[in-house]
Order: C-alpha cells, then structure tokens, then sequence
C-alpha cells in the first residue's frame, strides 16, 4: 500500500523509497499533463490546426503550457540523473536532496501556481482543470514529496554540503567532459577568483590578458564546427565550460554567450564566404562580438523594433537607437537587429547585419563615425559593461547582411537563441 503523506517516512532528511515516489510522481505529473494539453488545444486550435489569433489571445495558458512542459521534462530529467548515479554506484545524500528538492518544489507550484515572470503565475485551474483532475494528481506520493521534499531543513542540510566545498555530482560520465570541467575549474580558481571581486567593485572590464587565456583554452569556439577553427564540441562542452567559468566570475562566464550568438547566426545562417570570414575569427578570439539587438522601448516584442538601415549603393546607413547592449564597446563586430523594409512593421520586416566597428576603450568607447553612447551602470553582472549606443547614418557594407536576403533576421535569431538560452542557463550557477 502506498504510503500517505502522513506516513512518508524520513530519514536525515531523506525521503524513503524516493526514486519510486519520483517514478509515480511523473506518471501523476503525465497524466495531468495530457489533460492541460487537451484543453489548451481545444482553446487554440481550429480546423485541425493552430489558429495564430487564437494563439495570441490565449497566450498566457499558452506560455504556462510550455512552463508546465518543462517542469515536466525536468523532473523527468533529474530523476533519470540521480538514477544513473545510483547504477554507477554513486548517488549520495547530497544528490538524493537535490533530487527531493526539486521534485518538492516543482511539484507543490503546479498546484500552487509556476511564477512565469514577475507578474504572470500559472495555476493548475488556469487550464480549466476540475477538482477531479487535480485530486487524480494528489496521489500520497506527490502529497508526500510536496510535504518533506524541499523543507527549510533539506535546503539547510544542501547547504551544509555546500559549506564543504561539495556541489554534488553532475554525472557527466564522460572523461572528456570530466578533463574539460577539471581544467576550467581550475582556471577559475587560479586565475578569476582571486581577482573577481576586485574587478566588480571597481565596475572593470575583464582584463584582456584574461581573455586572451579564454581563448587559448578554446573558449570561444568551443562550438564551432572543426573545419572552421573550432573545436567541434557539443552543447553539452559549452555548458560545462560556462559552468566553471560562472563559479569564478558571472562576466567571465558570460563573454562567451556573446561569440556563441555570433557564431550560431553565422554558421545556420550565413553565407559560405561569411562563415570562412568570420567563424576561425570568433573561435580563436581574435575578434570579440556584441549583441545589438534590444532598442529603449522594444526587448521581449523584438519583432517591432525600429532602428533603420537603408541600403545606399554598396552601404547599408544605420539610424536608431540600441540599448542595454553588453561589452558594446570594447567589442569588434555587433551582430546588430534592424528593420531594412520599413513597410513591413513587423518581424518580416527586419534584417541581420555583421556590422564591424573599431574596438572602442573606457576612454573612448565608440571611435567609429555615426555611432555614439554611453555606460549604463549596474549593481551586478559586470566585467563587460552595458551601454545605450545611438547610431546616427552609421555605415557598413551592405556585403555584410548575414545570409544573402533581407526580411530573414527575426527567423535567423529565433533560431540562434536556442543555443544562447542554454549557454545562459548554465551560467545560473
Ligand atoms: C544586464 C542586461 C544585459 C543585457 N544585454 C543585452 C545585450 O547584450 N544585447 C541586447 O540586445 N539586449 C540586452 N539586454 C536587454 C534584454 O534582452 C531585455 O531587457 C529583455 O529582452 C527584456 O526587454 P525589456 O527590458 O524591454 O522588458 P519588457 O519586454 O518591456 O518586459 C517587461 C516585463 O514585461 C513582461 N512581458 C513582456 N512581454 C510580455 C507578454 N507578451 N506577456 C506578459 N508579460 C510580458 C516581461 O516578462 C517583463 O517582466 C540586456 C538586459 C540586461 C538587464
């Protein structure tokens, strides 16, 4: 018989039997996943297919779909984590904890509601639900691992392990990796965190030097493919990378985000002669990329954005406004978001272009005609500097247009930022 909440025995803080609690947790988890699917695509889907008016007007329980699905998915995953540790014989307290955590947590939001962003929180009845279904869901082990899974006392106890220098094991089970994670570590260690700290207070760029080492080690082209200069590697290296750099220094885990933009736009998007150019560039650091993408009033809608270039000969003359553009300055080409068809308000209308500048300092930050700006200071994640730039007929060639037609650039993004999304999400450390 299963146990009741009530009954859900503890030991040290971990939950007995948990891997079957967290097996029947997800098979209640899918079970009520397949139900919120149905009656959001009742809300959205018309003659069989999704309706984009729909879509829009339903796009909270939309959104909040995609946030259950990933809980789903996670939980999923992080079981599958501790349960190949436990066959390799080496799941400990600390990783049982962080799986009881996990499912704790995840599991009591779904019914007491998933905070999407600051103002947005998604509740199990949002998606019309019935009291049926969600008591279908409350089976004793979910119940169980709501109640113990993730007490102040779990977290205090992960804490301890955290104290003691250990972090559990990510179970990369995989020699390469492991000698990757081992040498970042120890690059961090060495060469970031002794310094790291002076560097935010005083608001500094990452010194150079430390960058040129980044390269050495392959940092950025860590994910290019091989015949373009890079290393070859999967997503899964970028991540163990940032990881370990992130433990040192949250810039020096970032710099790299930006050559992956670069590189991905480049390499699903680009023409064959603009990823000889610029791929063995990016990979070997010899060039350093900026994003130039977000405008003052435009961020999460980027399909609206304004900022203009107009196609003058063998020029593109760029006029607008960009914002919050991280390492703007001392930075050698912006892959820069701009509107070239101003009949086309919406995302249709907007291009990619590689657009090169000089290297700008901290005393001058933009030596380039047309292009001025100025820092915005930040109380956390510094090392590269956020500036608002204006560009006034700032001029590139027109050779420069990523791909070989206008009208593609929020596809080629969306596309890009898969990969820039989870090179973010490992810096979460
Ligand atoms: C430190 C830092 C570094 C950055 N670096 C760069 C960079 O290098 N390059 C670059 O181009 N940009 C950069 N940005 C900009 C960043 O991409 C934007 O801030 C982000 O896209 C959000 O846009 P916004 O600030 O205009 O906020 P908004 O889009 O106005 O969002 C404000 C709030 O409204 C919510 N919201 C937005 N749309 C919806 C919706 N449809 N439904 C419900 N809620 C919604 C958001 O979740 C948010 O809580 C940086 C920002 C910061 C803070």
């Amino acid at each position: 018989m299963a146990n009741t909440a009530e009954e859900t025995k503890v030991n040290n803080q971990i939950i007995e039997n948990l891997f079957n609690k967290c097996e029947a947790s997800i098979k209640a988890f899918d079970n009520l996943i397949e139900k919120a699917k149905n009656l959001t695509k009742k809300k959205i889907v018309k003659d069989g297919s999704i309706d984009n008016a729909l879509l829009e007007k339903e796009q909270f329980l939309c959104h909040g779909f995609s946030w259950l699905a990933s809980y789903n998915f996670a939980l999923r995953e992080i079981l599958n984590w501790a349960k190949n540790l436990e066959k390799n014989k080496k799941s400990f307290d600390l990783e049982k904890l962080i799986l009881q955590s996990a499912f704790g947590e995840y599991l009591s939001q779904i019914i007491g509601g998933i905070s999407m962003c600051q103002t947005e929180i998604i509740r199990a009845g949002d998606f019309g639900l019935t009291d049926e279904d969600i008591n279908a869901f409350l089976i004793d082990e979910v119940k169980g691992l709501i109640k113990y899974g993730n007490t102040n006392d779990v977290r205090m106890q992960i804490a301890k392990h955290i104290v003691d220098n250990n972090y559990g094991n990510v179970g990369l089970e995989d020699e390469t990796l492991e000698m990757i994670k081992d040498q970042f570590k120890k690059f961090s260690e060495d060469q970031v965190l002794p310094y790291a700290h002076e560097w935010h207070l005083k608001d500094e760029l990452i010194p150079m030097e430390i960058i040129k080492q980044m390269a050495d080690l392959g940092v950025f082209g860590l994910t290019i493919p091989e015949e373009f200069g890079g290393l070859g590697m999967k997503k899964i290296a970028m991540c163990v990378v940032t990881e370990e750099l992130s433990r040192g220094y949250i810039g020096i885990g970032s710099i790299g985000t930006r050559a992956e933009i670069a590189a991905e736009l480049i390499k699903l998007g680009g023409r064959d002669e603009q990823k000889k150019k610029w791929l063995p560039k990016i990979a070997s650091g010899e060039i350093l990329p900026t994003a130039v993408f977000s405008e003052p009033n435009t961020g999460s809608d980027l399909g609206s954005l304004k900022t203009r270039a107009v196609k003058e000969g063998n020029v593109y003359k760029i006029t607008g406004n960009k914002t919050w553009i991280t390492h703007g300055a001392r930075t050698d080409i912006m892959t820069m978001m701009v509107r070239t068809n101003p009949n086309e308000k919406g995302y249709k209308g907007l291009s990619i272009i590689l657009a090169e500048k000089p290297r700008g300092t901290d005393k001058e930050p933009f030596p380039a005609k047309g292009m001025s700006g100025s820092e915005i200071e930040v109380l956390g994640y510094r090392g590269m500097k956020e500036y608002e730039i204006a560009f006034d007929n700032f001029e590139t060639k027109s050779e420069n247009l990523l791909g070989s037609e206008e009208g593609k650039g929020f596809k080629q993004l969306m596309e890009t930022v898969e990969s820039a999304r989870i090179q973010t999400a490992a810096r979460a450390i």
